[in-house]
């Protein structure tokens, strides 16, 4: 049987937190952004391409942009959760417009659910999230233990 099959990995007081909006969503996500600023000030912001330019110049707030989403943001955010270094993803999704890019969505959906990423794909989730006990505190969750997985899926060939 696998040993350290799990382990612990701390999400830190101070988050790096990822912002997406799709276009018919980019004005309630500023408008989040505005309405929490005082809180989102104390944490480091990235976001796909167009959401972190809309978000930085409407609010002031200093936000990171990758590449526009259609264009391998999504993928960008995605692969920096696997690398540990994004903690939280607020994604204002539209479920009413067909995205050309649906399949990194997905993608990105996924990939923090595997890492158990808290993300927020409405506002009403936003807003419990950014009010939770854990945004100012340290949060540990515990992983699947990928190496050790596998060094024994390998052993075991
Ligand atoms: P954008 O990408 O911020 O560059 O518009 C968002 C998305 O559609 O994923």
């Amino acid at each position: 049987m696998f040993e350290n099959q799990y382990v612990d990995v701390t999400i830190p007081a101070q988050k790096n937190i990822a912002l997406i909006a799709h276009d018919n969503k980019k004005a309630d996500l500023v408008e989040w952004c505005k309405k929490n600023k005082t809180i989102l000030e104390h944490h480091f912001l990235c976001g796909t391409g167009t959401t972190a330019k809309l978000v930085s110049d409407r609010t002031g707030l200093p936000v990171r942009g990758f590449n526009s989403g259609p264009l391998g943001g999504d993928q960008q955010i995605g692969a920096r959760i696997v690398d540990g270094k994004i903690d939280i993803v607020i994604f204002f999704s539209d479920p009413l417009t067909a995205q050309p890019h649906d399949p990194d969505v997905k993608a990105l959906l996924r990939i923090a659910q595997v890492y158990d990423i808290p993300i927020a794909n409405n506002m009403a989730t936003a807003d419990f999230l950014i009010t939770s006990p854990y945004m100012d505190s340290p949060y540990t969750r515990s992983l699947l233990n990928f190496r050790q997985n596998i060094d024994d899926r390998v052993k075991n060939m």
